[in-house]
């Protein structure tokens, strides 16, 4: 681990992301999880592509059913416009910033393209405590983090202790979330 690395304070970081409030499913919510046949992505902060694909079938569950309602703002820069989430906390799907394409396209080419994800930041941000702004342009083990801290079941996101779902929403939950190796 780098120095910078080791320095980052992944809580702070984790407790500064959006907090999405959750509503009541529809009656005809969804019974099955929409299944996808592209490739898995890669790894990103930790999170496997299985644990992103999980993730993408939880959020747009939610999504569908009416759970989960999405700015009309960029939470980065606040164009108006539709957004599209993004996952950071694939443990926590009701955490995902809500960005525009242009916004989201900057975040994930920071590694290469630091200094063209900075100017969005720094002509978005106003406290600098902002998520996007605590970003570092290094990978952050949030996935490890929060295993260390909670255990495998941090990674069962259907019954995720860290932010867990109403009970109006578990037990409408499909059963078809793609399998996870260890939980
Ligand atoms: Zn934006």
């Amino acid at each position: 681990m780098t120095d910078c690395a080791a320095r980052f304070d992944i809580d702070a970081y984790i407790a500064a992301l959006p907090r999405r409030a959750l509503s009541a499913p529809r009656p005809n919510a969804a019974t099955r999880y929409r299944v996808w046949n592209y490739a898995l992505l890669k790894d990103y902060q930790g999170f496997t592509g299985t644990e992103r694909r999980r993730a993408s079938q939880l959020g747009n569950w939610l999504l569908a059913a009416g759970c989960l309602t999405l700015p009309e703002r960029c939470e980065i820069c606040a164009s108006p416009g539709s957004t599209q989430m993004h996952g950071e906390n694939y443990y926590d799907v009701p955490s995902d910033p809500a960005l525009c394409r242009a916004c989201h396209r900057a975040l994930h080419l920071r590694f290469w393209q630091w200094d063209a994800w900075r100017r969005i930041v720094d002509a978005s941000a106003i406290t600098g405590q902002e998520w996007f702004a605590l970003m570092p342009q290094h990978s952050i083990d949030i996935a490890g983090h929060l295993r260390d801290t909670w255990g495998w079941c941090a990674a069962d996101i259907e019954r995720s202790p860290i932010a867990p779902l109403p009970d109006a929403i578990a037990v409408m939950l499909p059963g078809n979330m793609l399998p996870h190796p260890v939980v």
